[in-house]
């Protein structure tokens, strides 16, 4: 039971597995210098693929019998570092510039990509399997059905592809869910000065989703000034991350 609730399905097929650690450590050599930081290594199948291409891989893993199955496993690994806690409660960028992967417990994506994005330009490279439908609105383009808020968000800080799917046959025990892999490959600066600031504007855009972009923004900004605005007639789903910015800025300028 404790196993369901962390969503604990172990990717057992070795192909995908080489596949994902190939897209997060692409220079596979042994003088690579890539510290890779995987969150949620449940058995370790992904570690063992990743150990094969990183200097470095700190394994974060809150079920406790997991930690010390992973200590056994790797005990002579002088690469691998676990770290026993809720990814939730870790500091993500103490570990300088990294490569952040992993088959994420899908119940708490949101917030992982959250804690994820929020290092900037620590990220170097980013690669997880999720649900399917998250990794379509991870990389869904503006119009589109599943464009909205996570899109805008991953987008700020880089560039998401959807990378490949992968059926519930991979996985022991399999998910209700398809899966699919994203990657994110970070930009050198995020485009906005304050992140957090356009994230809650972008936030309240995307409020209700069916409503105009003007019948969302009125409830927070200047009537006068938001209907004084050309674009707001469209709904937030039609405006490109660049619009987003463009937008926000003329707001604050008022
Ligand atoms: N990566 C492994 C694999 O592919 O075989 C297991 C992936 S499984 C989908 C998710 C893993 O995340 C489980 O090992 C689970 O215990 C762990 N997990 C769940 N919640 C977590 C949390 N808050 N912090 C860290 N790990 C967590």
């Amino acid at each position: 039971m404790a196993g369901r609730r962390l969503g604990q399905h172990f990717l057992i097929r070795k192909s995908i597995l080489e596949r994902i650690a190939a897209a997060a450590c692409p220079e596979a050599s042994p003088e690579s210098d890539a510290t890779v930081v995987e969150i949620g290594p449940g058995k370790g199948a992904l570690t063992e693929h990743l150990l094969a291409r990183a200097a470095r891989v700190i394994a974060i893993e809150v079920d406790q019998v997991l930690v010390h199955y992973l200590q056994q496993k790797f005990r002579d690994n002088p690469k691998l570092t676990i770290v026993g806690a809720d990814v939730l409660k870790v500091d993500l960028a103490q570990w300088g510039p990294v490569t952040i992967a992993g088959n994420l417990p899908y119940y708490i994506t949101s917030p992982i990509f959250e804690r994820v994005l929020s290092i900037g330009p620590l990220l170097q490279n980013a690669v997880f399997l999720v649900q399917k439908e998250v990794a379509a609105r991870v990389a869904a383009s503006p119009g589109s059905r599943d464009y909205g808020y996570l899109t805008v968000q991953t987008r700020l800080m880089g560039e998401p592809k959807y990378l490949f799917d992968v059926p519930p046959t991979a996985f022991h025990p399999p998910p209700k869910v398809d899966s699919a892999v994203v990657q994110l490959t970070p930009r050198a600066e995020v485009p906005v000065p304050d992140r957090q600031a356009f994230l809650e504007f972008a936030g309240i855009c995307f409020r209700h989703k069916r409503k105009t972009l003007r019948n969302n923004l009125i409830e927070n900004y200047d009537k006068t000034l938001i209907d004084s605005l050309p674009e707001v007639g469209k709904r937030a789903e039609q405006l490109s991350l660049e619009q987003f910015i463009d937008l926000h800025q003329r707001i604050l300028k008022g």
